[in-house]
């Protein structure tokens, strides 16, 4: 049997060829341990292992997660699900990063109920970039709004953006990620605060590392297959 450990290592190692073939420093490239649905055991062995960036999809297994851990006071804090406005309060100071924002209302929330003694949510907006009817995030023609609206909210930071492109082939699938790149790369010549780009997952993360991907976010690959 595999353990976690060996599978974070082997997934470093898939990173480090793609970042060679990609010409680009592994430096560039975040891991985001993806633990939706695991026990906290698998999550301590990841800790054990060296993980420190952690990603939760569900407003209460999240902040349950975050209290049993507490002790561990190294881990940053990724909530990446989808959040509806009546949630935000849960999360407003339980997470380093939101990557899914996708609505004025959910940020003009975060930012009121983020404390203002601790640093400011850092917040990428989830781009629905497949344009899929059935799937959250904001259209491509809504992302200037959305960036302007939160790089004007003291208790947010601006960081960039993230995307769960359509399944398809893989010329599909690099096509958004290329799509999103560009809308990165444009984002960043506005804000100064803008350095992540968030895509990529078990299945595509070669690929969303060629396409400029700063940020993986990697469930079955570390802890294995999800009910
Ligand atoms: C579940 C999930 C992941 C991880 O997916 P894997 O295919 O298990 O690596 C990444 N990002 C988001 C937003 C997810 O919901």
């Amino acid at each position: 049997m595999t353990t976690i450990a060996d599978n974070l290592t082997q997934v470093q190692q898939q990173m480090l060829a793609a970042c060679n073939s990609a010409k680009r420093p592994i430096s560039d490239i975040e891991l985001l341990a993806v633990s939706k649905t695991k026990p906290i055991d698998s999550l301590q062995l990841a800790y054990d292992a060296g993980q420190r960036h952690f990603g939760e999809n569900y407003v209460q297994e999240m902040v349950d997660k975050v209290e049993q851990l507490k002790h561990l006071t190294d881990i940053t804090w990724h909530f990446i699900g989808p959040l509806q406005s009546n949630k935000t309060r849960q999360i407003a100071n339980n997470v380093d990063w939101v990557h899914s924002v996708d609505r004025i209302k959910v940020a003009k929330r975060l930012n009121e109920q983020r404390s203002n003694n601790i640093t400011p949510l850092n917040v990428c907006l989830q781009v629905n970039i497949s344009a899929e009817a059935s799937k959250s995030g904001v259209s491509v023609e809504e992302i200037d709004e959305l960036a302007e609206f939160i790089s004007n909210c003291e208790n947010l930071s601006l960081r960039g953006l993230m995307a769960i492109p359509a399944k398809g082939s893989a010329e599909q699938v690099k096509k958004s990620f290329e799509n999103m790149q560009s809308l990165y790369q444009a984002l960043q010549q506005k804000y100064s605060t803008v350095d992540t780009l968030s895509m990529g997952m078990s299945g595509d993360m070669n690929i969303a590392i060629e396409c400029g991907s700063t940020m993986i976010r990697v469930g079955t690959a570390i802890f294995g297959k999800r009910e």
